[in-house]
């Protein structure tokens, strides 16, 4: 599977997992594995940042398919592992210098989830983490 109406600048080192999709998926109509797990939180992620895909949900067919994007990377200090546009994928690869993103697509309609492929953004310049930012239990830690 191409993602091309994702293909940025830098991207680089990509894996696509479909193959492995694929598998789940046989195994999952043979009953051997309960692939439509998503927890709460995926779940939830999914209806407020998930980006709606063209194609339907493997399992059940609807047109509800969503998929996230996760950063991760050293780079990227305490926002390593938040869920990005993928404009702001695009703002981030000139900010940072190697970072790895992974797709997962998620059916918020019967939980189906699986991460469909991931590759490495940035612009290959070596930087510190950004400084870790106060957040509002340093500052109700700070007042007591
Ligand atoms: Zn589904």
């Amino acid at each position: 599977m191409v993602y091309s109406y994702l293909i940025m600048k830098s991207q680089r080192s990509y894996i696509d997992y479909s193959l492995d999709k694929r598998a789940t998926l046989l195994a999952l109509f043979r009953g051997t594995v309960d692939a439509c797990d998503a927890d709460p939180y995926l779940l939830r992620a999914a209806k407020w940042h998930g980006d709606k895909v063209s194609r339907n949900c493997p399992v059940c067919k609807k047109n509800a398919l969503v998929e996230l994007r996760y950063t991760f990377g050293e780079q990227l200090g305490q926002y390593s592992g938040r869920i990005k546009t993928p404009k702001e994928l695009v703002e981030m690869e000139s900010e940072f210098g190697e970072f790895r993103v992974y797709i997962v697509e998620v059916c918020p309609d019967c939980s189906w989830n699986h991460m469909c492929a991931s590759f490495v953004l940035g612009d290959g310049t070596v930087r510190k983490a950004p400084r870790k930012t106060r957040t509002l239990e340093d500052d109700d830690y700070a007042a007591r």
